[in-house]
């Protein structure tokens, strides 16, 4: 848990809040790093938004759980102060306690650091301000899910889908190819390798053979499915070996790794690499 360094962490309106964690994850941080290394690595398609989106929702009930240990915000001065629970009738708060020694919480907090009263209007906004605050919006957010959570979720859940979108990789090629013969102003060729229907998905990560080619200017770019990835070869970089293959050591990987990648993010990066190629 953060630690109150007071006077010594030198915080001022400039502080960046995300910093205040930062040495403290860095310790204890297995789960964060998780989350870091997923982030470094991109997050460029929906699989990756479903996930952090579920990652997000298990972290905020986590927190929430880790929260209500009477012990989850050490403080050697004792324990939760019961005099600072949420009035109500007692059996009510026999049947939560947990909850309403939470809620009592941030009032102990800030009694270890001598609550202010609230600044007055104009008055620059001190700590009793930052916690009314805090208690006011985590309210409306709570107030949010509470009431339109679940129905937002079934509804897009429900909700048909109307795109057209590729089923495997050889849909994914052919449909990208499609899409760029209408964008791009350069020549653009599908090189199908098999039938359409005869394409069966090995597993492998590999494509299905099919590439696209687009000529632009003196060079040509090949568009294929890569190991597990999308990428985008310059016809300049290629360097033949015995036999007729040609080799390549550098490359362009689009942003999505799916083999259902929406064509037309793949066709984003593909005019953009190209563009940037050209200029
Ligand atoms: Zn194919």
């Amino acid at each position: 848990m953060l630690t109150n360094q007071a006077a010594a962490a030198g915080l001022d309106n400039d502080t960046s809040w995300t910093a205040l964690y930062e040495e403290e994850a860095d310790v204890h941080g297995d789960y964060v790093t998780e989350v870091r290394n997923a982030v470094e690595y991109g997050l460029n398609d929906p699989r990756d938004s479903a996930e952090m989106a579920c990652v997000a929702a298990e972290v905020a009930d986590a927190s929430v759980k880790a929260l209500l240990s009477e012990w989850s915000l050490y403080n050697p001065a004792g324990r939760c102060d019961r005099r600072l629970r949420a009035p109500g009738p007692a059996s009510q708060q026999r049947r939560r306690p947990d909850r309403a020694c939470a809620r009592g919480r941030p009032d102990r907090r800030a009694r270890e650091a001598e609550l202010p009263a609230p600044a007055g209007p104009g008055q620059p906004a001190n700590l009793a301000d930052a916690l009314a605050t805090l208690q006011k919006v985590a309210n409306t957010v709570n107030g949010l899910v509470d009431r339109h959570a679940s129905t937002t979720v079934r509804a897009l859940h429900a909700a048909p889908s109307t795109a057209v979108l590729p089923d495997n990789a050889h849909e994914t090629v052919v449909a990208a190819a499609t899409l760029l013969a209408k964008q791009c102003d350069q020549k653009v060729t599908l090189n199908r390798r098999h039938p359409d229907e005869t394409y069966e998905d090995d597993g492998s990560g590999f494509g299905c053979g099919c590439d696209v080619t687009i000529a632009a200017g003196a060079e040509e770019f090949n568009f294929h499915r890569g190991d597990s990835e999308w990428v985008l070869t310059r016809e300049s970089d290629g360097r033949e070996e015995p036999g007729g293959v040609t080799a390549f050591s550098t490359w362009a990987t689009l942003s999505s790794t799916l083999k259902t990648a929406h064509p037309q993010q793949l066709v984003d990066d593909i005019l953009g690499v190209v563009a940037a190629d050209r200029t």
